[in-house]
């Protein structure tokens, strides 16, 4: 998947299966995935867990998958930075971009 930045760096992501090893991408990046997709797929315990946290843009479904919407900015995203970061979605956690 390729996605350009507003530094208009072409970055490609990849979902792995596991966490993405190390954080330094993220300390260097202007947050583009939080940006760059409609929403996040999230787990029930995490949208129960997201709620309590305070989140708006949540989207419960009975018969598919519940999501964190971030169209135009995740709600979490402050000073361009994971205001939630150690307890960002096992989605955000796996997400893996490399600048092109
Ligand atoms: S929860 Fe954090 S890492 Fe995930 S999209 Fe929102 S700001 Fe980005």
């Amino acid at each position: 998947m390729l996605w350009s930045s507003r530094s208009k760096k072409k970055r490609h992501g990849v979902l792995l299966d596991y966490p993405s090893p190390g954080d330094s991408l993220c300390n260097e990046c202007d947050a583009a995935c939080c940006r760059s997709f409609p929403a996040v797929n999230i787990t029930g315990i995490e949208y129960n867990q997201l709620r309590l946290i305070g989140a708006t843009r949540l989207q419960f479904s009975l018969i598919g998958r519940h999501k964190l919407l971030i169209e135009n900015g995740c709600e979490f995203l402050k000073e361009g930075k994971c205001s939630i970061y150690e307890q960002r979605p096992n989605v955000c956690q796996r997400f893996m971009c490399q600048i092109k």
